[in-house]
């Protein structure tokens, strides 16, 4: 049985027609960067929770998360209704392993992820683990056009904060931009399309790789890593990427 804690929605913001972000007050325990939560609506006799990467680094206020409303899923439709003043329920306590403090030292960090998977690295960025422990960071951005690009001012922030040390690099995988790649990001990766962005190769010595998203991106990409000689990162068997799939 989960500890539910009962929120309230402060603020929700439409990006396009189907993505959302939702800000909630709720009492809720310290997380850390990387961590997700539980959410749920009480749906006819049920309560209805799915797993949400927290969005707002630990110190910030109001929690937030990012979201696909997915006409035929039981949750998102109704979230994405939701008003400012709405109820909502919590966890109250986050979970998960996919933070800083589990992934080895390495020189560069690399953050890939599709869709919604974006929020779980702004809240990562926004703390000062990353740039106290890597000399740069890549932040790969799959999506299939341009207006599933979000966040482009705390994107900008981060980029007038850290110059040099944060490259963000979009792949639209369905849409054609001037300077963007096209494609989605396993094949970029094998034909060496998002290092020549980066201007830095992946490799083993150097790289650590955090994955999350869809589940054939995270698959896709592992193997590329596996064939340049890179392991799954275990805290007993350090390696060279960590994963979290969202579906
Ligand atoms: C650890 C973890 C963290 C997660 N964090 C997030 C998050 O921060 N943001 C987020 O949007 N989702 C996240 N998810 C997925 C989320 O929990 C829900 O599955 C999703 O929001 C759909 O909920 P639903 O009840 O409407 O439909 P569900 O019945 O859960 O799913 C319906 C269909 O939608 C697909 N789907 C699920 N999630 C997505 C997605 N993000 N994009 C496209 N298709 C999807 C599923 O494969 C399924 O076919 C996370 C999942 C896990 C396991």
């Amino acid at each position: 049985m989960k500890d539910w804690v009962k929120g309230r929605v402060v603020a929700k913001r439409q990006w396009n027609h189907r993505l959302y972000s939702m800000q909630f007050e709720a009492e809720v325990e310290a997380f850390k960067a990387g961590q997700f939560t539980q959410v749920a609506l009480d749906i006819g006799e049920e309560r209805v929770g799915r797993p949400y990467s927290l969005v707002n680094p630990p110190q910030d206020r109001p929690l937030e998360i990012y979201f696909n409303a997915i006409p035929e899923g039981p949750l998102t439709p109704r979230l994405s209704d939701l008003s400012p003043g709405d109820p909502i329920w919590i966890s109250a306590k986050a979970s998960g392993i996919f933070t800083l403090e589990a992934m080895p030292a390495a020189r560069d960090l690399w953050l890939i992820a599709t869709g919604t998977a974006l929020g779980v690295y702004l809240s990562i960025l926004r703390t000062a683990e990353p740039w106290e422990r890597f000399e740069r960071v890549f932040l790969v951005h799959g999506v299939r056009s341009a207006d599933e690009l979000t966040y482009a001012e705390t994107l900008g922030a981060l980029s007038d904060a850290q110059g040099e040390r944060f490259r963000f690099i979009p792949a639209l995988s369905r849409e054609h931009r001037e300077g963007m790649l096209h494609g989605r990001i396993p094949p970029l990766l094998e034909s060496g399309q998002i290092e020549g962005q980066a201007g830095v190769a992946i490799e083993a010595e150097h790289s650590h790789l955090m994955l999350c998203g869809q589940s054939d991106m995270i698959k896709q990409v592992r193997d590329f890593l596996e064939a340049r000689g890179m392991r799954r990162h275990r805290r007993n068997e350090p390696g060279h990427y960590t994963t979290e799939q969202y579906h």
